[in-house]
């Protein structure tokens, strides 16, 4: 992508009202923008790299799986009403509005109910499962505070995928497949060396449900840590019962703040009993469902990454959630813009992403943007440098500059 053609603008400053560190890098490197509190437009850097973290999520639901379905936002209340969710006092986020003709309906702060609903229409028989569709989709929550920027939004994007299996064992099964396969998605997001699987309350079907738990002092969650097994337990049911249940005394655990990244619960019969989501066992005996949910918020996840890796300079994006790999800088006339243009369609050709300085504007503003924006590589092409025939590379996360031939480059990027 040539910046010439990026009509957004960084910034120097952030709004007053936004106090998140996250949404204040991200307003100012241009790569969201505020509509109010909790509610953020994606711009095109930032689209695209709420894509790339999506598409992360995507291949790893794929692979235990899924499939990709998109459910629909407007939410009609006699399905919420069959499971007690309609009312404000069992759920408190709703956003609710009313038809021309008066009739209610609600914007959907999560999907179990409709897609239980849906299922009926497509499992019958034993034969028709298990099934694990999912989807990517805006949810809308009436949030009571709105102050982490990305990271608790009113209107925000969820990853959540349902299952739908005969037995509590092939229930189980699965919720040993997803939890790797959750750990397999923070570790791709660059976040693993900081998440933990965490205990967390697990309603009436399951001992626990299962949070991933990144560190991070504006955490909103107390865990309790075991670096040893690789596992935390939420401070809501920190107690001695759940201690001795996992086999770990108080004093192998260290207490820290957390971000909820994900989610997983066990739903058992919860929504299958109440809508009659039912299917046909092998020996003629009508059974319920027995049901999962499996969250991950995108936009949380998004607005994590930005506020971990950051530094004084600005964003630093792991390579594979970056919007490009390299920030191509050029400095200089006729013989840096041939050099330059030339680059980068070398490196379109290698498919390695770009983003092309190609703008008329001082040096300085040049390298101030690539800070801000935190693209792994900067390569800058310059008169000067063209003149010993060199090119220069600087990692973004380490600051390490180092002068290349145009061969060394390439093999390098590549
Ligand atoms: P929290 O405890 O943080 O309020 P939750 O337990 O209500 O979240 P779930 O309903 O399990 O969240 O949603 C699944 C995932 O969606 C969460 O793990 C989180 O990553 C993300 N998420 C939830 N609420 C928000 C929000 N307001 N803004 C952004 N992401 C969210
Ligand atoms: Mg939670």
């Amino acid at each position: 992508m040539r910046l010439t053609n990026l009509f957004t603008k960084t910034s120097k400053t952030a709004p007053a009202d936004e106090v998140a560190k996250n949404a204040q890098l991200l307003i100012r490197a241009g790569f969201i923008h505020k509509e109010m509190a909790g509610v953020y437009t994606y711009l095109p850097l930032g689209k695209i790299v709420l894509d790339k973290i999506i598409n992360i999520i995507r291949e790893e639901m794929n692979a235990v799986g899924g499939s990709e379905i998109s459910l629909t936002a407007l939410q009609q209340k006699d399905v919420w009403e069959a499971t007690g969710r309609w009312d404000d006092k069992v759920m408190d986020v709703w956003f609710k509005t009313r038809l021309a003709s008066g009739s209610e309906l609600g914007l959907a702060p999560t999907h179990e109910e409709p897609l239980t609903q849906l299922m009926k229409s497509h499992i019958q028989s034993y034969k028709d499962l298990p099934v694990y569709p999912y989807q990517f989709q805006i949810k809308f929550r009436n949030e009571l505070r709105s102050k982490s920027g990305l990271m608790r939004g009113r209107e925000f994007w969820m990853k959540d995928l349902y299952s739908f299996s005969r037995t509590q064992a092939e229930h189980d099964a699965f919720y040993e497949k997803i939890t790797a396969a959750y750990l397999r998605v923070y570790d791709r997001l660059g976040l693993g060396e900081w998440t933990y699987k965490t205990f967390a309350s697990g309603g009436s079907f399951a001992p626990y449900s299962h949070e991933f738990q990144t560190l991070s002092p504006v955490g909103e969650d107390k865990i309790y840590i075991h670096e040893g097994k690789r596992i935390a337990i939420n401070e809501e049911v920190y107690n001695d019962e759940v201690l001795a249940d996992l086999g770990i005394a108080r004093d192998e655990l260290k207490e820290a703040m957390a971000v909820e990244v994900g989610n997983i619960f066990t739903l058992g019969t919860k929504f299958s009993e109440p809508l009659g989501l039912t299917f046909t066992d092998e020996d003629g005996s009508v059974k319920p469902v027995i049901m999962g949910s499996y969250g991950i918020g995108p936009s949380r996840v998004m607005g994590l990454i930005a506020e971990h890796f950051a530094d004084d300079k600005g964003l630093v994006w792991p390579e594979s959630v970056a919007p490009a790999k390299v920030y191509l800088v050029r400095i200089g006339d006729q013989a840096a813009i041939t050099h330059a243009d030339e680059l980068y369609g070398e490196l379109g050709e290698k498919n390695i992403e770009t983003l092309y300085d190609d703008r008329d504007v001082r040096p300085g503003q040049k390298f101030a943007d690539s800070e801000l924006f935190g693209i792994p590589y900067r390569v800058t092409v310059s008169d000067r440098l063209l003149a010993s025939n060199q090119y220069e590379l600087t990692v973004r996360k380490t600051g390490e500059t180092s002068l290349l031939t145009r061969e060394q480059l390439l093999a390098k990027l590549s």
